[in-house]
C-alpha cells in the first residue's frame, strides 16, 4: 500500500504503538512461530529445476552436490553413500614442475579448485572399493615396515611401497574424477551412462 506525503513529499512520522497493540503484535508473532500450520499454509517455493546437467558423456553439478541414490559405477539400485572429495587445476601448472617439484606441490596446493560429491554404490561396488583401500593402506603399513631394514635397497623398496599403496588409496577412494571445474561447477568422468543420458541437457 502506497503511504500517504505530505506536499514537500515526506513520510508522515509513525506514532508509536500504544500497550494494547504491541502485546497483540508480539503474540500473533508467538503464534506465527510456534503454528506449524502457519508455515504449511504459505504459497510453495517455486521449483529449483534440475541440479545435475549432461554435458557430452559427462555430468555437470556444482561444488557440493547430492548425487541420485544409483550406484555411479553400474546403474543399478545402490546400498551405500560415500562421501567423496574432488581437486582440479589446470594442466598448464604441470609445467611448474620443470622448475620444481617443491614449487608445483605449493602453487597446485594455493591455487586448486574443490568439489565434495556424495554418491552412491551398489553392494559388489562397495566392497570392491572397501577391498581396494585396504590392500592400499597394507602395503604403505609393509612399506613402513621395511624402512625399519637400515639398507639402501630397503629404504627404496619401502618408499616404493608407500608410494604404490598412497595411490591404490587414492584412486580406489574417489571412484569419480574432475575432468574441469570452474568457479562453480565440476564436469565428472566416470559416471555410468544411464545416469548420465537420463539428466537433462545443459545446453
Ligand atoms: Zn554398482
Amino acid at each position: 500500500m502506497q503511504e500517504v506525503r505530505n506536499r514537500a513529499g515526506v513520510p508522515p512520522i509513525r506514532q508509536p504503538m500504544n500497550q494494547d497493540q504491541a502485546s497483540t503484535s508480539t503474540a500473533v508473532q508467538r503464534a506465527q512461530s510456534a503454528d506449524p500450520s502457519f508455515y504449511l499454509s504459505a504459497p510453495a517455493l517455486p521449483d529449483p529445476g534440475p541440479t545435475c546437467w549432461r554435458d557430452g558423456d559427462r555430468l555437470v553439478t556444482p561444488h557440493i552436490t547430492v548425487l541420485p541414490h544409483i550406484c555411479v559405477r553400474c546403474g543399478q539400485p545402490a546400498s551405500k553413500r560415500v562421501s567423496v572429495k574432488l581437486t582440479w587445476h589446470s594442466r598448464w601448472w604441470y609445467l611448474l614442475l620443470l622448475l620444481s617439484l617443491w614449487v608445483y606441490v605449493i602453487v597446485a596446493l594455493l591455487i586448486r579448485k574443490k568439489a565434495t560429491l556424495e554418491l552412491s554404490l551398489c553392494e559388489p561396488h562397495a566392497r570392491s572399493r572397501r577391498r581396494g583401500r585396504r590392500a592400499g593402506w597394507a602395503t604403505m603399513i609393509a612399506g613402513a615396515a621395511v624402512l625399519f631394514v637400515a639398507t639402501p635397497l630397503a629404504l627404496a623398496l619401502g618408499l616404493l611401497l608407500i608410494v604404490a599403496g598412497a595411490i591404490a588409496v587414492i584412486v580406489t577412494s574417489r571412484i569419480i574424477t574432475a575432468h574441469r571445474m570452474d568457479d562453480l561447477y565440476v564436469w565428472i568422468d566416470g559416471v555410468h551412462g544411464s545416469i548420465v543420458r537420463r539428466t537433462p541437457s545443459i545446453r
